[in-house]
């Protein structure tokens, strides 16, 4: 016991030291080499408890155990009469944690033993300020769940850790089915009081170990270390399923929603953030298109996407930035006057050493790896900006169709992008054909309804590319503001011999003259099919026939001669 190494010399300089102590106002400890508390100050025991529960016991009893290493280094640096140290750390009171800056001296006493002085003033108040900011810039606002910064970290930490340890972890994307549509008929405070019960439930749904963010407004992403197989994923999935299509009690109303997971596996479906990300976002996308309320584990080949070839992905992030995309116009004619009414943009990537790479070799890649958004963006200000200038050399207005990716279409700054690209080329909302697919419009009718609506608002037209290939539900026809039918090359390809791909075209032609629809052919590469199509009431024809996919300069040259030859005849 210490008290009987004490001698009275001792006592007598140790009762002056104290006394000092005492005037100091901060909370004082003596303690012995191996860091028992000899002596506590009255400041010390009123912040961190009794007198006779202080003296005799180790300092580092006291401290909060994530802070144990840090006083044991801190007593150790303080090893030889002179040296001292300086900490940061957590006393366990019954409150809440007591932060302390502790500033350790070591020296001699009477009997020439080392002993420690250790001087502490209390910072809970600046720690608190501190880790209240901390929080705020790694969580997020409403939830209080990790925000988009600290998940990275998450992810890189498990990804660490996968590498050390060889046990994968897996990446759950999800967002809620249905939410849009609460916050628009409820208003705000009713979603963001349904998205606060919605993070509560999925975070009960899951283990201590896993991680839960909220990555967007109803998006969220997990970190499941350990779940890398489809049936331990689905164990998960279900939970978090079944927990949101319980009934939600908000601000007295009841309301729906659900939501549709996707899932990527480290490292079998990707070896970085990024490529986990947008494949458990391509595979929620899948979950969400075939039907909602069920998760979908990613996987190369149910996804059938050449991603995997790493090299080419690494050349497209490279491409962008090497500026190595381009567009090629494809004209659109007038089936009875053949005078060109618009151009339909199609993007080409000029790789060195590859030649012209079409984008059947890169668009699904770029899908999957979220890189559609820049160039998805780039070719819709590009493709207006070009429009301009062919007006200006042919001295009349035409109309530019451009291609809309699923991905795209869902990003929240698409429509931003477009009221750029009208605002960057002068072009008038009315002349740009935005082209979607059936799939879009199956996938969340209730987004795709108010993205459309706004791009009406803009006056802004809707084709859907490739028609007759997807859902062919004809129910989206009567919902959604849809301009334009362009009917898939698949059925053109053996008209007029083919019987029923006539009367395909036939029925398709004459539904979309009562819906009043504009109708584009694709792929009319024959006389014959024109002429079927001229004489079945298609409005436009796009096609090799009169005219392949060309590039600026070329469209240029065809609107000079397009000009003289119309001067001549009029002349
Ligand atoms: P799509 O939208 O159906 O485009 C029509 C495709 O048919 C183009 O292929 C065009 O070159 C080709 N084509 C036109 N006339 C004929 C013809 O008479 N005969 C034949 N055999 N083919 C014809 P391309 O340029 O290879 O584009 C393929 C697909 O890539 C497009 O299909 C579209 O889905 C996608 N795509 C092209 N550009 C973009 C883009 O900027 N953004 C997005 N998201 N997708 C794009
Ligand atoms: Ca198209
Ligand atoms: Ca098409």
């Amino acid at each position: 016991m210490f008290s009987l190494r004490r001698d009275r010399s001792d006592l007598l300089a140790a009762e002056g030291l104290n006394s000092l102590m005492e005037a100091a106002g901060d909370a004082v400890f003596r303690l012995n080499r191996h860091g028992e508390i000899l002596y506590a100050s009255k400041r010390a025991i009123e912040l961190i408890g009794q007198e006779a529960s202080l003296v005799g016991q180790s300092l580092q009893g006291l401290v909060s155990s994530a802070d144990h290493t840090a006083i044991g280094n801190a007593i150790a640096q303080a090893a030889e009469p002179g040296q001292r140290s300086r900490v940061n750390i957590r006393f366990r009171t019954l409150a809440a944690p007591l932060w302390m800056e502790l500033r350790i001296v070591a020296y001699a006493n009477a009997r020439g033993e080392h002993e420690l002085l250790a001087v502490g003033r209390d910072i809970s108040g600046q720690q608190a300020t501190e880790e209240r900011l901390r929080h705020m810039a790694t969580h997020d606002g409403l939830t209080g769940l990790p925000n988009r910064s600290l998940l990275s970290d998450r992810i890189r930490m498990a990804i660490a850790h996968s590498k050390r340890t060889g046990k994968g972890f897996s990446l759950i994307a999800l967002d809620l089915d249905g939410f849009k549509k609460v916050n628009d008929a409820l208003g705000h405070p009713v979603g963001d009081a349904l998205l606060r019960v919605a993070a509560m439930r999925l975070y009960d749904s899951l283990r201590d170990v896993d991680t839960l963010a909220r990555v967007g407004g109803d998006e969220f992403v997990a970190v499941l270390p350990g779940a890398t197989t489809e049936q331990e994923i689905q164990t998960v999935a279900r939970r978090m399923i079944s927990t949101m299509q319980l009934p939600f009690e908000i601000h007295g109303h009841t309301l729906y929603v659900g939501t549709s997971i996707g899932a990527a596996v480290f490292p079998e479906h990707g070896d970085s953030e990024v490529k986990l990300l947008a494949h458990a976002d391509t595979a929620m996308y899948r979950a969400k298109e075939t039907g909602k309320g069920r998760c979908v584990v990613f996987s190369p080949e149910k996804f059938n996407q050449p991603e995997h070839d790493v090299s080419l992905e690494a050349a497209m992030f490279q491409a962008v930035r090497d500026g190595e995309f381009l567009l090629h116009y494809q004209p659109i004619v007038d089936a009875r006057t053949r005078r060109i009414m618009g151009f339909e943009a199609l993007m080409r990537w000029l790789r060195p050493g590859h030649g012209m790479v079409p984008p059947a070799q890169f668009i699904p890649m770029a899908e999957s790896n979220g890189l559609i958004n820049l160039l998805g963006a780039w070719a819709l200000k590009a493709a207006c900006v070009q429009i301009k200038r062919f007006e200006e050399v042919a001295g009349r207005q035409f109309y530019v169709s451009v291609n809309v990716s699923p991905r795209q279409f869902r990003n929240d700054q698409f429509l931003d992008v477009m009221d750029e690209a009208i605002r960057l080329s002068g072009l008038q909302g009315r002349q740009l054909l935005l082209e979607i697919t059936e799939g879009i419009l199956m996938a969340d009718p209730e987004h795709a309804e108010a993205i459309l609506n706004s791009m009406i608002a803009r006056d802004v037209r809707i084709a859907i590319d490739d028609f007759g290939t997807g859902y062919s539900s004809l129910a989206y026809l009567k919902r959604f503001p849809i301009a334009t039918l362009k009917i898939d090359r698949a059925f053109i390809k053996d008209l007029p011999s083919s019987v029923k791909d006539a009367a395909i075209c036939n029925v398709v032609l004459s539904l979309a003259s009562h819906l009043n629809l504009s109708t584009v052919a694709e792929g009319v590469e024959k006389e014959e099919q024109f002429a079927f199509l001229a004489e079945h009431g298609c409005g436009l024809i796009q096609g090799y026939l009169t005219g392949r996919p060309l590039l600026p300069e070329e469209v240029l040259t065809l609107l000079k001669e397009e000009a003289s030859a119309e001067q001549q005849a009029a002349s």
